[in-house]
């Protein structure tokens, strides 16, 4: 039986989404056996590949390498599943919409308040990316099929939407499972 091709993508987050996926214990033994996992933070894969089946979507949109990454996850998926709250409304990312464009406090804090500043803020695609001026939701962005949310999701609810998945069926999260937090 062909496996499920599952990724997962780690975008501007604390992590703790991976965290409790790997809080899944014993039962990623199983799921180990049902699904190819072709792209993931806890994998050594660096290029988001082709003709996936399923990704899940951890963080925000924050910066231009979550903008790029997020364009390719989405032209590639299949099904794409904003994981956690961060990803569906921004969540703790967002807390720094308010201030507006984050360029002046950037050169504030780099360059204006330094004793030897290096002439501008820190910026290196790919090593330190740019800041977007507003953090975005991952729907925002690109369309997203399915929504987890938590803070984190908690394993069961991650099980929960991933069983059906793999019995490929649509999972009908209600009540409890669609609570935020
Ligand atoms: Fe971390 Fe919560 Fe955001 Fe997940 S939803 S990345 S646990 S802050």
């Amino acid at each position: 039986m062909k496996r499920l091709r599952l990724a997962t993508v780690w975008l501007a987050g604390c992590s703790g989404c991976h965290m409790s996926l790997l809080d899944l214990d014993e039962w990623l033994f199983e799921l180990a056996g049902k699904v190819e996992l072709v792209y993931s933070p806890i994998a050594d894969v660096k290029r988001f590949p082709a003709e996936v089946d399923v990704t899940l979507v951890e963080g925000a949109v924050a910066n231009r390498d979550n903008l790029e990454l997020i364009r390719r996850v989405r032209r590639n998926s299949r099904l794409l599943i904003s994981f956690g709250d961060c990803a569906i409304t921004g969540n703790v990312t967002a807390l720094r919409n308010p201030l507006g464009d984050p360029a002046p406090l950037l050169r504030r804090v780099y360059v204006d308040n330094v004793e030897f500043p290096s002439g501008a803020p820190p910026s290196e695609e790919g090593i330190v990316p740019r800041l977007l001026e507003r953090v975005q939701p991952v729907h925002e962005v690109v369309s997203v099929d399915l929504y987890l949310p938590g803070c984190p999701p908690s394993a069961a609810r991650i099980r929960a939407a991933l069983e059906p998945l793999l019995a490929g069926e649509i999972p009908h999260l209600q009540g409890e499972q669609l609570r935020f937090g």
